[in-house]
């Protein structure tokens, strides 16, 4: 007997796998805040002594980029200070509740460059007024994800360059292995907050050097060993 429902299922965000026709389906999108120390340090935090903090950005937000060609990214409304942060982006083929650092990686299916595009001035206001940060990482879009590469194919990364230009002026560029927490250190610690499933994404954080685009603009975002994305932002 198959479901009925009222409306048509609303879509779930996918995120194609390398190199082949396969999906991976986005059930939740985590970000953690300020992971890498000389970003924490422009945001006006001690990277040395705060706990890890994470929040949600809606999973429908992501945008799947392939890796060919230019990908039009529309500029969101509401803002005049739209923030690139590149992050390194997890995708879990399994979960469960407090798991340890040691097993955390087992839970891994693979690994994809993604930005946390940012409304800086609507999160600004949120933090300044005590509100949440929906407004400022949630809008439509904002989570652009290249393609997944699956631990089979590169294993698990933990250096590797990860960098960002605006119009071919380099803007963020970090090491993979600056990150504060590691990834088997977020999906332990988020794992005690919440429970892990599969199809759960984690951005798992941004270097120093965080900056607006504007229309115009195209962004080229990298990691090592998971390609680039280009993306026009109209
Ligand atoms: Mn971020």
């Amino acid at each position: 007997m198959s479901a009925e429902f009222v409306i048509t299922p609303p879509h779930r965000a996918t995120l194609p796998v390398v190199g082949t026709t396969a999906q991976f389906p986005v059930r939740r999108a985590y970000c953690i805040g300020r992971n890498y120390a000389a970003h924490a340090r422009e945001m006006g935090g001690d990277p040395t002594r705060e706990p890890p903090f994470f929040f949600q950005k809606s999973a429908d937000c992501l945008q799947p980029i392939p890796h060919d060609g230019v990908t039009d990214h529309p500029y969101p409304t509401l803002t005049s200070n739209y923030h690139h942060e590149i992050e390194m982006v997890v995708a879990l083929k399994s979960g469960g509740v407090d798991i340890p650092v040691e097993k955390a990686l087992d839970h891994v299916f693979g690994y994809a460059v993604g930005l946390d595009m940012t409304r800086r001035d609507l999160q600004d206001e949120a933090k300044q007024l005590r509100r949440p940060w929906d407004a400022g990482k949630s809008s439509d879009f904002s989570g652009p994800c290249g393609p997944l590469y699956p631990v089979t194919q590169v294993g698990h990364l933990s250096k590797g360059f990860i960098r960002v230009s605006v119009d071919g002026v380099v803007k963020q560029s970090g090491d993979l292995a600056d990150m504060i927490w590691s990834v088997a250190e977020q999906i332990s610690i988020l794992s005690k907050a919440y429970r892990l499933e599969a199809g759960d994404v984690i951005f798992s954080g941004t270097p120093d050097g965080v900056g607006p685009v504007t229309r115009g603009q195209t962004m080229l975002a990298e990691v090592e060993h998971l390609g680039a994305i280009t993306l026009k932002v109209v």
